[in-house]
């Protein structure tokens, strides 16, 4: 096992030294959002201070240094998803808009009529709605593969709901609201062998486990950089290349263009195809100084301290009487869902702030899958590999409090 020091992690990243009400920071809103390293905020000060231009377009000095910073950007993701080339990446916004394009670009073109399209029941708003919208336009349906009562998605109930008329599966690799880790290979090979193509929500695995699309054979995935420990604003499509190739363009503009007449327009190849306007150049660049900060400390070795992590955290927290954990699939990363018998979530939110612990309660932009449970909230502490026992001890103290007080002991 190579060594791996937390401590020494922490000082990467400045805003672990925050004090909220008078308390060293507890950053457990990693699934929302993660804090940045001192490498990342440097590297896009320098891009401002150095390499400022819009890119491709003009031919000067400033113009060839962001154009190449931009495509070095391009080329770590490739390497960091483990896409064949790096024509297969489109710079989007995020997981958001990166759904929102492919099935307003392959799924305007590919569903008709009576197809279907098959989503879990673990799915953030973001790979449901635009999915309805699609549907609602083109008369097809939504499935939804269930989940057992750990929060695992039911293989055998998706290989039913497979059929003929099947014609895309997009589903979560990890649940931003209860953490399961999602069998993606198996969903991948079942929905090849029924001619349909798969869409992998990557928004929570990138920074918890190694991702090689083209080991899984997904056709497409996608992930926000600000998971990533990379800024806000950045995101990324992989598409495979023959997908990419065929499918129309968006949104119409600069840069997505060969030529342009009243009469026609040709279109570039991608992915500028799909990269109409200026894009966040600098924030693109500071996503590619996050995937070397984190490919330095070896994904590998993040996924083993995290594990570690989280099975104390689970212990910590099913030892509190009134606890409830929500989402105890065997495989798991990340994520501690709870309620607290007595207890609002807010009120728990509302308690681990006042103690300068951040987590998120609410619906986790993933109502369908609480209310799977019997529940409209949780309380949702979320880990990175910046997180200590000691921080786990912490919440878990604040937490055992509550829970004492409601029992008036
Ligand atoms: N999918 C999942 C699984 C998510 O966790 C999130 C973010 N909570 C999204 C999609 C949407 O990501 P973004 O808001 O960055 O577009």
């Amino acid at each position: 096992r190579p060594p791996f020091d937390v401590h020494a992690i922490r000082t990467d990243f400045p805003i672990l030294q925050e004090r909220v009400n008078g308390r060293q920071l507890v950053w457990f809103d990693n699934a929302a959002t993660t804090q940045k390293p001192q490498s990342v905020i440097d590297r896009i000060a320098y891009f401002y201070a150095h390499e400022n231009s819009n890119i491709h377009r003009a031919a000067h000095e400033l113009a060839a240094r962001a154009t190449d910073a931009y495509e070095a950007a391009r080329k770590k993701v490739t390497r960091f998803l483990g896409a064949a080339s790096p024509e297969e990446i489109i710079f989007v916004r995020g997981t958001t808009e990166g759904i929102n394009l492919i099935a307003n670009t392959w799924g305007e073109q590919q569903i008709g009529k009576d197809d279907e399209i098959i989503v879990s029941h673990l799915e953030h708003h973001a790979n449901i709605v635009p999915w309805q919208q699609l549907a609602a336009r083109k008369g097809a349906k939504l499935r939804v593969i269930p989940v057992d009562d750990n929060g695992q998605v039911m293989l055998s109930e998706f290989s039913r709901l497979l059929n003929s008329r099947t014609r895309l599966v997009s589903v979560t690799q990890v649940s931003n609201a209860l953490g399961t880790v999602v069998p993606v290979a198996q969903i991948i090979e079942l929905a090849h062998q029924a001619g349909a193509k798969v869409l992998v929500d990557g928004a929570q695995s990138v920074s918890h486990i190694r991702v090689n699309v083209q080991a899984l054979d997904a056709d497409f995935f996608v992930f926000s950089g600000h998971k990533l420990f990379a800024p806000t604003g950045i995101g990324v499509v992989y598409g495979k290349r023959a997908l990419l190739e065929e499918m129309p363009p968006w949104q119409g503009g600069g840069n997505m263009i060969a030529d342009v007449s009243f009469e026609r327009t040709v279109y570039q190849p991608p992915p500028a195809r799909f990269e109409a306007g200026t894009g966040n150049i600098a924030d693109a660049v500071g996503l590619g100084a996050a995937i070397d900060y984190i490919e330095r400390i070896g994904i590998e070795n993040i996924a083993r301290y995290e594990h570690d992590l989280l099975v104390y955290a689970t212990h910590g927290m099913q030892a509190i009487p009134g606890v409830r954990l929500v989402g105890t699939a065997q495989d798991k990363a990340s994520v501690l869902s709870f309620v607290l018998a007595g207890y609002q979530t807010e009120q728990v939110g509302k308690a681990l702030n006042e103690e300068g612990i951040a987590v998120r309660s609410g619906h986790h932009c993933a109502q369908p899958i609480l209310r799977r449970f019997g529940l409209e909230a949780t309380v949702r502490p979320s880990l990175a590999f910046y997180n200590t026992c000691e921080e786990v001890d912490r919440l878990v103290a604040v937490v055992a409090r509550l829970a004492t007080q409601r029992r008036g002991i």
